[in-house]
């Protein structure tokens, strides 16, 4: 595609948000075209709040699929457009109702702490669901000493051992692109920027976090850049983030470790489907309501909790 017909798409994209009236969000790891089509560029604790809060009716969810669906939980009365329905989290698909069933008989005092990362049948089986900007906040606050963390098994060891008072049961599940960083593959990068900074997700395995100068989501990142001192950084997440860190703090440099730091999924997400899913009034994100209603609870509890 040229720059031009680029330029093109994006203006008929946004001649048509207008006539649907349709607020378009993207999550900060798809491409960096769509994040500049967005009204609201985002993590997914902010993306959830702007769903709901935005008064326009139809919301075109820029992320993977359990984000159009959580968007849809939450605003029953609304229209969500997913522009790739392809576009599947397989850590969302990495915890199971037998497990948490399970866990449940084990503990009496259990709460059952859900990453936002995962599907409608399994928030409605948990407690609470998180972010990575608020689960530290949030289990923090929890009742329970039991906590069963579902499904990212990495960021529930690092809330274990940021909150050693709970005892935290770690599933077995991972995001493929945080744990494909390794902690040699890290080294060899500073070796090339000595004066960078090493900053991380806390889905990256421990050998990396342990290797990091600052941990922090998605968000957390983009904030630290933009208020520290330093003036480079090795960047240990998804690499759709470099576009935001350098809008918001021009002049530094950013080094992503290696070319595995791309999610496959949130690339899906193209300025043609969105185009298309605005012409097409589709496709559209789907809960039935029994389970919208299930699901809902522990959803909204977590902008409760995270207030
Ligand atoms: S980066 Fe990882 S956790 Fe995020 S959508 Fe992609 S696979 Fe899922």
């Amino acid at each position: 595609m040229t720059d031009a017909e680029r330029e093109q798409l994006k203006e008929e994209i946004k001649k048509l948000a207008r006539e649907r009236d349709a607020v378009i969000l993207a999550h900060y790891y798809v491409d960096s075209d769509v994040q500049d089509i967005a009204d609201f560029v985002g993590d997914s604790y902010a993306l959830a709040k702007a769903a709901k809060s935005d008064p326009r009716k139809t919301v075109v969810f820029c992320g993977v699929t359990f984000m159009g669906e959580s968007a849809c939980i939450l605003n029953p009365d609304k229209t969500v457009l997913v522009p790739a329905e392809d576009a599947v989290c397989p850590m969302a698909l990495m915890a199971d109702p037998e497990t948490i069933k399970e866990m449940r008989e084990k503990y009496d005092d259990l709460a059952v702490v859900c990453y936002i990362n995962s599907t409608a049948e399994i928030k409605a089986l948990s407690d609470v669901i998180v972010t990575s900007s608020n689960a530290l906040k949030i289990v923090g606050k929890l009742p329970n000493k039991n906590i069963f963390f579902i499904p990212d098994g990495n960021l529930g060891r690092y809330v274990a051992e940021q909150i050693p008072e709970k005892n935290v049961v770690l599933n077995r599940g991972f995001c493929h692109v945080h744990t494909s960083m390794t902690a040699r593959e890290i080294e060899a990068c500073f070796h090339q920027h000595e004066g960078a900074k090493i900053i991380a997700h806390p889905e990256c395995m421990k050998e990396v976090l342990d290797l990091a100068d600052y941990i922090g989501s998605t968000k957390e990142l983009i904030d630290f850049v933009r208020t520290d001192g330093s003036e480079e950084y090795i960047v240990c997440t998804e690499s759709g983030v470099l576009h935001e860190m350098e809008k918001v703090a021009p002049g530094k440099r950013f080094y992503p470790v290696g070319a595995k730091q791309v999610c496959p999924n949130m690339k899906k997400i193209t300025l043609g489907r969105v185009r298309d899913c605005l012409l097409n009034n589709a496709p559209r994100a789907v809960c039935d309501d029994s389970l919208r209603e299930a699901s809902c609870r522990p959803l909204d509890r977590m902008l409760e909790m995270a207030k």
